[in-house]
């Protein structure tokens, strides 16, 4: 039997840690659902752990999400009919229905001490057996127990584990999951301070949200039998499971560790969604790229925009088995989804990225430019460096960069001056008229395009790569380009002056 209803799913992340790929994924993967469906998409913050909770990443998780564009239907900051959405908010809740399930023998109060539960573990240890429980509370008698209780004695809440038989958990992608009944422990499903375990309140949150699919990382799949078992004790149907798959390194071989995410970030790559924001990667490509690691459409589409993805997503063509990060796709991802911008809006998002380099420019001191930089953009943080010196009175010139190739600086001075005298004598100033007298020049002067063009671009850029040359020029105008000219003149006349006799 399974859950009835409109489609309802949840993304229920614990506030341990910023938003990063893995769960961003199951978020995205979530809300596709729900969207396609017409459903309800919950976000649930599983806050009940009070030692690993870091401050902050609430708020981190939130902007993320809404970041890449996955806006909840139900949520802590906006309500909804199954509130409250933050599970440390529902703490009196969770105690009911532990005390329900102890009412229908499926749990018992356990008052072993912390020391006794430590000399039990490290025996275990040595006898190399599994760490479980014994079982000493379990045989208590119910109304001792009890008794205890009320009188104020600490104490937690165990599942009461059955012994014998199996039992088979089913998962949407995985089928169907047995496990032996004497594998699985007595989890304690409220701890001593009156809080929930996580096993106790996902199951309980699950049911009372009418949550229809749940989907997770695969690091889930070791406690899901314990979740069934739970949903069978309460007599609640069952929501459809996917265990999502994990991720790779990008090598393929093992999880990634801290270390490995400390190594990508110097290359301004990285799992977390808030670095990727910041190193100028589009929504619509992170989620793209989020996409397509553990799900395929066809195995040939790889474009997708968010409204592509609520149409085209299935539950059906995600795949179980682990998938190595690949952050080359993820700029491939990117310029596809930088060119697919309207001009206005690409402006308008490379804005911060050229204030944080020190520009202070608005959106339409941009827009003449994008023309000639959208198409050589992997990244929002490339424009500032393909395009910043638009944006300066002054540049500085590598001198040794003004040299042509296979050229010296006498020569490069020379061909650099005749550029210089005609384009100060060029009326009216374009793209066309600057690339005539150009290639006029390379004609005239017997040299190659490439050479008296790295030259000229050098001179009037600062830089060996550029946009394209006669447009850059004609954008910068003929006052800067001539001044920039004058001084990359004066730097290779420098050059070419005889070394001072020592
Ligand atoms: N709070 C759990 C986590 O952070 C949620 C797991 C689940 O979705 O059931 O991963």
């Amino acid at each position: 039997m399974s859950q009835q209803g409109p489609v309802r799913t949840r993304f229920a992340p614990s506030p341990t840690g910023w938003l990063h790929i893995g769960g961003a994924r199951t978020a995205l993967y979530s809300f596709l659902l729900a969207r396609q469906a017409g459903g309800q998409f919950i976000l649930r913050i599983e806050d009940t752990d009070r030692k690993r909770y870091v401050p902050g990443s609430e708020e981190d998780l939130m902007e993320g999400l809404r970041w890449l564009g996955l806006e909840w239907d139900e949520g802590p900051d906006k309500g909804g009919p199954y509130g409250p959405y933050r599970q440390s908010e529902r703490k009196a809740l969770y105690r009911r229905y532990a005390e329900e399930l102890v009412a229908r023998g499926h749990a018992y109060y356990c008052f072993c001490t912390p020391e006794r539960l430590a000399r039990l573990r490290e025996e275990q240890r040595r006898r190399k057996l599994p760490p479980r429980y014994d079982g000493l509370c379990r045989r208590l008698d119910p109304e001792e127990a009890r008794r205890r209780v009320e009188a104020g004695e600490s104490h937690v809440i165990r599942f009461k584990a059955p012994r014998e038989g199996t039992v088979t958990a089913h998962d949407l992608i995985r089928g169907d999951i047995t496990v032996a009944n004497k594998d699985i422990d007595d989890y304690i499903l409220l701890k001593s301070d009156g809080y929930p375990t996580y096993h106790l309140a996902v199951v309980v949150d699950d049911h009372l949200m009418k949550i229809t699919h749940v989907l997770r990382g695969a690091e889930w799949l070791g406690t899901f039998p314990l979740h069934v078992h739970l949903y069978r004790a309460f007599g609640w149907p069952e929501p459809i499971w996917v265990h999502l798959s994990t991720f790779l390194k990008p090598s393929g071989k093992g999880k990634i560790s801290k270390r490995d995410a400390d190594i990508f970030r110097k290359d301004h790559k990285s799992v977390l969604i808030r670095d990727l924001r910041e190193f100028g990667y589009l929504p619509e490509a992170v989620n793209n790229w989020m996409a397509l690691m553990g799900w395929s459409y066809d195995d040939r589409t790889e474009f997708f925009t968010l409204d592509d993805l609520i149409e085209k997503f299935s539950l059906e063509r995600l795949k179980p088995s682990p998938a190595a990060v690949n952050f080359s796709k993820l700029d491939h991802f990117n310029g596809l989804h930088i060119r697919a911008l309207a001009p206005e809006e690409l402006a308008r998002r490379l804005v911060p990225f050229f204030q944080k380099a020190g520009y202070s420019v608005t959106p339409e001191d941009l827009l003449p430019l994008i023309p000639i930089i959208q198409t050589r953009l992997t990244t929002l943080e490339d424009g500032p460096q393909l395009a910043g010196f638009f944006f300066q009175e002054d540049i500085e010139h590598p001198e040794q960069d003004l040299i042509g190739d296979k050229m010296d600086a006498a020569s490069s001075y020379q061909a650099l001056s005749k550029v210089y005298q005609r384009l100060e004598a060029l009326d009216p100033w374009t793209t066309e008229t600057i690339e005539q007298v150009l290639r006029g020049l390379v004609e005239e002067l017997g040299l190659k395009p490439r050479q008296l063009f790295g030259i000229v671009r050098v001179a009037v850029t600062g830089r060996r790569v550029s946009p394209p040359l006669f447009e850059t020029m004609a954008l910068l105008g003929k006052e800067r380009c001539l001044r920039w000219m004058k001084q990359a003149l004066a730097a290779l006349e420098r050059l070419q002056a005889p070394a001072s006799p020592s």
